[in-house]
C-alpha cells in the first residue's frame, strides 16, 4: 500500500482519483479549501479508513507538511480553473496558481516524494497546428488578454516543476490535461458538458458561444484518473517529463450541443450566444485543440475506452 497526496482533492478530477485509488486498495489523503471543491464530491469517501480529508489551502505550510510527510506521491491538482473564473480573477488565478505549485514542489522536495503536477491544455494557446505534441512551440496572446494569464501561470507551474528536477533531481512528472468531462463536474465556472446538459434537461436554450464551429476532444475523467494512477506508480519514466491527457475524438460545440440534446431528449433551442457577450470584450477562443497521445500511449499503452455518449449519458443521470 503507498499514500498518496492529492492536493485539490475534493474538485471534479481529484474526488475521482482518490475514488480510483482507494478502490485499488491504497491510502489517500486529500487537501482541498473548498473555494470550487466541495464536500458533496467526496462525501462517500469520507467512512474509508484509508482516506483522509484535510480542509485547507495548500499554501498552509503546516498542514500541507504534515500530509506530504506521509506520502509517497503527490498529485498537485489543486488550482484556480476554469475559463470562466479565469477572466473573471486574474490575480486570483495567477497568485493561486503559480504560488500553489511553488508550495507543493517544495515540500516533495523535503520527503523525496515523486510529485505529478496538473497542467492544461490551454498551455498551446493560439497553435493552430493539431494535434498538439509535447514539444511543439508555444504561442499565447496579448498580456492585455487576460484569458492567457491561466495558460502562462500553468505553464510557469511546468517550468518550475522541470526545474526542480534538472536542478535538485526532484521525481516531478506534467500532466497536460485536455478537456475532462464526467459526473460532478460543475458548470459553474464555465466547463461547456455539464451546462449544456443541465439546460437541456432543463429545456432551457443550449447557449453555444460564438458561431459553435469551435470544436474539442473530451476525455471522461475514469479514463483520465486511470492514465494519472499509471504514471504515478510507473517506474522508468525517461527524460520526457510533460504528458498529455485526452482523448482525440473530436466534436465542434454546435454537434455536442445536438448530440447532448438527442441523448437527453430535449428539445431545447440552440442560442447561439456571441463571444463578447458571454466573456469580456476581446476575447479569444481557440478554434481546436486535439492532443497527440503517442507519448503516454507508447509509456502506459494508455487509450480512453469511454465514449462520449457514454459520458454525456452519465453525466445526466447522475443530475
Ligand atoms: N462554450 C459554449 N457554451 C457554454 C460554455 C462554453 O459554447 O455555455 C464553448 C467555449 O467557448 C469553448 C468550448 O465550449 O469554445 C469549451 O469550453 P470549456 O469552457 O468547457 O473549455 P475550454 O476548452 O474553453 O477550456
Amino acid at each position: 500500500m503507498q499514500t498518496y497526496l492529492i492536493t485539490g482533492g475534493a474538485g471534479f478530477i481529484g474526488s475521482h482519483l482518490a475514488e480510483y485509488l482507494l478502490a485499488q486498495g491504497q491510502r489517500v489523503l486529500a487537501i482541498d479549501n473548498l473555494s470550487t471543491g466541495a464536500m458533496a464530491n467526496i462525501a462517500h469517501l469520507l467512512p474509508n479508513e484509508h482516506f483522509r480529508f484535510a480542509r485547507a489551502d495548500v499554501n498552509d505550510l503546516v498542514v500541507l507538511d504534515r500530509l506530504a510527510s506521509e506520502a509517497q506521491v503527490i498529485i498537485h491538482l489543486a488550482a484556480a480553473v476554469g475559463v470562466q473564473l479565469v477572466v473573471e480573477r486574474p490575480v486570483h488565478t495567477i497568485e493561486t496558481n503559480v504560488r500553489g505549485t511553488e508550495t507543493v514542489l517544495r515540500a516533495a522536495l523535503r520527503y523525496g516524494s515523486r510529485v505529478l503536477v496538473a497542467s492544461t491544455s490551454e498551455v498551446y494557446g493560439k497553435a493552430t497546428r493539431v494535434p498538439f505534441a509535447e514539444e511543439d512551440d508555444i504561442l499565447l496572446g496579448a498580456t492585455s488578454k487576460s484569458r492567457w494569464s491561466y495558460a502562462a501561470s500553468k505553464m510557469l507551474d511546468e517550468f518550475l516543476a522541470l526545474a526542480y528536477h534538472r536542478e535538485f533531481g526532484l521525481d516531478a512528472l506534467v500532466m497536460r490535461f485536455f478537456n475532462t468531462i464526467g459526473p460532478r463536474q460543475s458548470g459553474r465556472y464555465g466547463m461547456v458538458v455539464p451546462r449544456f446538459v443541465r439546460q437541456a434537461l432543463a429545456n432551457e436554450p443550449l447557449t453555444i458561444y460564438g458561431d459553435g464551429q469551435q470544436a474539442r476532444c473530451f476525455c471522461d475523467v475514469r479514463d483520465i484518473v486511470r492514465a494519472v494512477a499509471a504514471l504515478a506508480d510507473h517506474h522508468s519514466v525517461g527524460p520526457e517529463r510533460v504528458f498529455n491527457l485526452g482523448n482525440t475524438r473530436e466534436i465542434t460545440i454546435t454537434a455536442l450541443a445536438q448530440l447532448i440534446k438527442t441523448l437527453t431528449g430535449s428539445s431545447a433551442e440552440l442560442a447561439y450566444v456571441p463571444y463578447a457577450e458571454a466573456y469580456a470584450p476581446g476575447f479569444e477562443d481557440m478554434h481546436r485543440r486535439v492532443p497527440d497521445t503517442t507519448r503516454i500511449h507508447r509509456l502506459l499503452g494508455w487509450t480512453p475506452t469511454i465514449t462520449l455518449e457514454e459520458t454525456i449519458r452519465d453525466i445526466a443521470s447522475a443530475l
